[in-house]
């Protein structure tokens, strides 16, 4: 089994880093594909790669002089060389990049952290390296040519014996420019290669332990959450849980390949495991991990006998869909519904959205309800299980949390409730004490 191993910007940010990556590597000979971000942090108030050499763009654009920035990329990359006693000439490909700056992209640009780290790390690894820009091919829409890159990438696996190092985060247009990919998209050039090569594992080396069942700036020590499913992580990144870039589940969820997160600061960690199905245990949680955000808005909306009128709801949206506002929930009633939305996606309409509410639906009464608070307690095993909403209810109310707003997905594999901002992380604390631990059998 073929596993491949992307690391994260603060697992490459310097030499020390480096050696970790290495023993991690050198650990499991499975471990033949190895994809590297642009060197990260090193402490916090650090500046990442890739930072700087967006900020090397804009002085461009501006005519401002960057040699000082260029000067401090150049010495991390010359640091870690030295340091490593690696002989790959960083000033004379650093300089010959300076030399073409006027010629070249401002994605080329961009692109040259990871290049650089990832020509460090083949050497230290020993490994032989592959230029994204000839193996990840983009079509003339900005989307991955999924094929092409594949019979690329297979014949790159041939040429280099089965194995190799890859920059993350961009690739090839059809007319051979560079293209990147999103911010964090290292975690979605992982996610290609282990889909092209038939990968059995793609691990995501970061610098934390998984994703955990609550925040823990909220809740103290909160558990890992060793499986989970992508639908289940969805949910949670959705509310703020974010460990991954979003779009890196997509190559891999489709043909069934599941994604590691590991930690490189503790390899020994399990970490979180991501699959379509993660029942593997006879005992399980029943609560998979707790999530949340504040300062949503709903605007409730009451008209007698909206329950015969046809279209009032639809007319509601589609006011919003104008003002470019994604909605997020649409509680109703028999003769009212609420419409709840991002607080800082309608700070400057509020009050337009408002008077075409009044003037397409002429109402009895809108309100505008400021500073909710979302909590989504999400798991797969209480699905088609009797009282585990009824149970967080009354948790919450045996607290004195009012609850003014319920949601469940319809998979039922979340329950949203909403709460005022001031009781959000009151809320979720509640909601942690009483079932984090809490387990299911199953049969
Ligand atoms: N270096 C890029 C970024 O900082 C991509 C990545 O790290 O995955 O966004």
């Amino acid at each position: 089994m073929y596993k491949v191993a992307k690391f994260g910007g603060s697992s490459v940010a310097d030499a020390s880093q480096f050696k970790k990556v290495r023993d991690i590597v050198r650990a499991d000979p499975d471990r033949k594909f190895v994809v590297v971000s642009a060197s990260g942090k090193r402490f916090s108030g650090d500046n990442k790669i890739t930072d700087l050499l967006l900020l090397v763009n804009a002085h461009l654009k501006y005519g401002v002089d960057c040699t000082p920035l260029l000067q401090s990329i150049e010495e991390r990359y010359v640091g870690i060389a030295e340091e490593l006693g690696l002989s790959f000439p960083v000033h004379e490909q650093f300089t010959r990049f300076i030399s073409r700056l006027d010629e070249v992209t401002p994605e080329y640009v961009v692109s040259r952290g990871e290049w650089f780290t990832a020509k460090l790390m083949a050497e230290y690894l020993e490994m032989p390296f592959v230029d994204a820009s000839e193996v990840v091919m983009f079509h003339h829409d900005g989307n991955v040519d999924m094929e092409r890159t594949q019979t690329k990438l297979r014949e790159a696996m041939i040429h280099t014996g089965g194995s190799f190092v890859l920059p993350g985060f961009y690739g090839s247009t059809v007319d051979g420019l560079t293209k990147l990919f999103k911010r964090g998209g290292g975690d979605i050039t992982g996610a290609i290669l282990a889909r092209c090569i038939d990968a059995g594992l793609y691990e995501n080396w970061t610098d934390v332990s998984g994703f955990l069942a609550a925040d823990p700036r909220i809740v103290e020590n909160p558990r890992g959450i060793h499986r989970i499913t992508f639908e289940e992580m969805r949910e949670l990144s959705y509310m703020g849980a974010s460990v991954l870039q979003e779009e890196a589940i997509f190559p891999v969820r489709e043909v069934n390949i599941p994604i590691q997160i590991k930690n490189t600061n503790a390899p020994e960690d399990f970490g979180t495991i991501i699959r379509e199905t993660a029942n593997e245990h006879a005992r399980e949680h029943l609560i998979t991990g707790i999530a949340g955000k504040k300062d949503f808005v709903g605007i409730y909306v009451q008209k007698a006998h909206m329950s015969n009128e046809i279209g009032v709801v639809r007319r509601a949206l589609s006011i919003l869909e104008r003002y470019g506002v994604s909605v997020e929930h649409v509680p109703t009633g028999v003769d009212s519904f609420s419409i709840v939305v991002n607080g800082e996606d309608v700070q400057d309409t509020i009050y337009s959205i408002v008077a075409d509410l009044q003037r397409d639906i002429q109402p009895e009464t809108i309100n505008v309800l400021p500073g909710l608070a979302l909590v989504s307690v999400v798991g797969r095993n209480m699905s088609r299980r009797a009282g585990t909403s009824g149970q967080i209810f009354g948790a919450l109310g045996e607290k004195g949390i009012n609850i003014r707003m319920i949601t469940q997905s319809s998979q039922e594999i979340s329950i949203i409730v909403g709460v005022q901002n001031e009781d959000f992380e009151k809320a979720i604390h509640v909601i942690y004490d009483r079932f984090g631990d809490a387990v299911v059998t199953r049969d």
